[in-house]
C-alpha cells in the first residue's frame, strides 16, 4: 500500500497551508517518527509513525514521558503525509489545525514486535510497540488501545529500559525544534517576516 492520506488532504487547503502535499516526502532506509509540538487552540504534541508510506498519527494533549509511571493520552488523527516528517511553520488563521508546528523530536524507528505482527497490524491489534531512535527520546515506547467501542482510547506509555527516567521533564527542559533549535515564538515571529 502506498498511502494517500485522502482525509488529510481533505481537510486542507493548499493554496492557504505551507504544509506539505500529497506527494512530498520520499521513504528512506528505515521508517522514522516524527514527534510535532503543535501550538494550536490548545498545545499539544503529535506523535506520527511511518507505516506503509504515510504516517499514522495520534495527538497526545500532555506530550510524550520518560517515565514508565506516566501514561498519556492519544488521540488518533488522520493519516498525514509522509513530507509531514518535515514540516515546521505556522498554518494560517481559520485553516484546520491554525497555530504553530515545530518538530520536537524525529528519527528512526524499530518495531519491537517485527516477526510477530507488522506496524499496520500492531495498530490494527491496539498495542504498538516501538524502539525510538530519536534525538531526545530513545529506547521503547508502547500505544496501547484500551477499552472497546465508543469508549476506546489509547495511551502512550514509556517502556521499561534503560532509557527509561522517572526524574526527567523533558518537555521542559529540551523545549526546542530537534531540526532547527527555534522555539514555537520564534518560528511564529519568522512567518511573520
Ligand atoms: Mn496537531
Amino acid at each position: 500500500m502506498t498511502g494517500k492520506p485522502e482525509e488529510y488532504a481533505k481537510k486542507r487547503d493548499f493554496l492557504r497551508t505551507p504544509e506539505p502535499g500529497l506527494d512530498e516526502g520520499k521513504a528512506g532506509d528505515r521508517p522514522v517518527f516524527v514527534i510535532q509540538k503543535h501550538d494550536a487552540r490548545r498545545l499539544h504534541y503529535d506523535f506520527r509513525l511511518e507505516v506503509e508510506g504515510v504516517l499514522r498519527s495520534w495527538a497526545v494533549p500532555k506530550g510524550p514521558s520518560t517515565d514508565p509511571k506516566e501514561k498519556r493520552l492519544a488521540v488518533p488523527t488522520e493519516d498525514h503525509t509522509l513530507g509531514y516528517k518535515d514540516f515546521e511553520g505556522v498554518i494560517p488563521e481559520g485553516e484546520y489545525g491554525a497555530g504553530v508546528v515545530l518538530v520536537w523530536d524525529c528519527g528512526p524507528y524499530r518495531n519491537l514486535r517485527e516477526g510477530e505482527m507488522s506496524m499496520a497490524e500492531s495498530i490494527e491489534d491496539g498495542k504498538v510497540e516501538v524502539w525510538l531512535e530519536g534525538r531526545k527520546l530513545r529506547g521503547g515506547y508502547a500505544l496501547i488501545r484500551t477499552g472497546k467501542g465508543e469508549k476506546a482510547r489509547w495511551l502512550l506509555i514509556k517502556m521499561r529500559d534503560e532509557e527509561a527516567d522517572a526524574a526527567r521533564d523533558i518537555l521542559k527542559t529540551d523545549p526546542l525544534s530537534a531540526i532547527s533549535g527555534r522555539g514555537i515564538e520564534e518560528i511564529r515571529r519568522a512567518s511573520e517576516g
